[in-house]
């Protein structure tokens, strides 16, 4: 588990909230008053089941949020000093691939089929960057090589359906990194590979980060991901953050409910992999959001309070942050191991 890291700002996102309309005319709240920092160097970790908003957000951040049927009904998302829901979509385009780049679950649905890798990488690092197709070209190879690709002079000539999926992931990793983005963001990059691919793939991405100065962004649903890869953790839940935390004040001193359900659905030694425990009930539709805690459907601990009111954002110790009733007041009276409520 990394520790977090006292840098200045790269990206601050404040109050964002996403909405979209659907087709039976009823506005879905996705994204509801959002709001954290992510610095330099760092690597943040924002979990979540799906639904649960994280992608949608990561997608507004990039400039890639289908409007419609999205809309970003308010907020800021600054990065280095400036807000990118003022950039036109031509500017936003020298910012992706540039200063922010992404890394998706799939890399097939990235890559084109119908171009080599080698155009593929050139043509990005070509986009950012002012020098002749032949400089691309060396250093495309060795952004190949620096991904551990071994037969890097071949590969770059190969189209993607040639490519295991690791490799095509690897790929990636090549394209996002080749103009030293300085955030980049990694959505369930590992989620489509089998175990020792990810655990390749996951160490190359910190190799990658460390060596280029970036932060990451890393999007998952897997606490065992969180553990290995974070400084810092924000959970997500029916499109708010609801506990945020450095990653290992969050494992150790987990506080919301929901998080405690995600760290219990952890695999460990002596389980059984074949029955993996899972949060019984799901999450809220986004277009019917109860009014109060959206988790109290599914928490052992709801209270007629969390049926109707809102629980609002707490700090209850230095860089932890809680969204939950039973921390509604300084200095609660209970707080919440992993599994149980104990007194305090
Ligand atoms: Fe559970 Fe209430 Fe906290 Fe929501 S506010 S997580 S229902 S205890």
């Amino acid at each position: 588990m990394g520790e977090p890291l006292k840098q200045p700002v790269l990206l601050d996102v404040q109050n964002l909230n996403i909405n979209f309309l659907l087709k039976n005319g009823k506005v879905a709240k996705v994204v509801d008053d959002v709001s954290f920092s992510i610095y330099k160097g760092e690597t943040v970790a924002l979990v979540g089941e799906s639904g649960s908003g994280k992608s949608i957000t990561s997608l507004a951040i990039m400039g890639l949020l289908a409007v419609p049927p999205g809309e970003i009904a308010e907020g800021k998302i600054v990065l280095n000093g400036k807000n990118l829901l003022e950039y036109k979509q031509k500017e936003l385009s020298k910012v992706r691939g540039n200063e922010i780049s992404m890394i998706f679950q799939e890399p097939m649905t990235s890559l084109d089929p119908v171009f080599t890798i080698g155009n593929q990488l050139i043509e990005g690092i070509r986009r950012h960057q002012k020098i002749s197709k032949k400089e691309a070209w060396h250093k495309a190879v060795l952004m190949l090589q620096e991904v551990g690709i071994a037969n890097a002079e071949k590969v770059i000539t190969e189209y993607p359906h040639q490519l295991s999926g690791g490799m095509r992931q690897r790929i990636m990793i090549a394209i996002a990194m080749a103009n030293n983005p300085h955030l980049l963001i990694a959505d369930e990059p590992t989620t489509a590979l089998d175990v020792t691919v990810q655990a390749q793939i996951l160490k190359l991405m910190l190799k990658m980060k460390e060596e280029h100065g970036s932060a990451i962004l890393f999007i998952t649903h897997d606490m065992s991901v969180v553990a290995e890869t974070a400084n810092r953790v924000m959970v997500m839940y029916a499109g708010q953050i609801v506990e945020e935390a450095p990653v290992r004040e969050l494992f150790l001193n987990p506080k919301h409910p929901y998080t405690v359900a995600l760290l219990n659905t952890m695999p460990s030694l002596e389980m059984d992999v074949e029955r993996l425990p899972s949060i019984p009930g799901s999450v809220p539709p986004a277009y019917a959001l109860p009014d109060g805690c959206r988790f109290a459907e599914r928490c052992q601990f709801a209270m007629d309070t969390c049926r109707q009111i809102q629980p609002k954002v707490r700090l209850i110790k230095e860089e932890h942050k809680v969204r939950c009733h039973l921390f509604a007041e300084e200095g609660a009276s209970v707080y919440v191991k992993q599994g149980s409520i104990t007194p305090n």
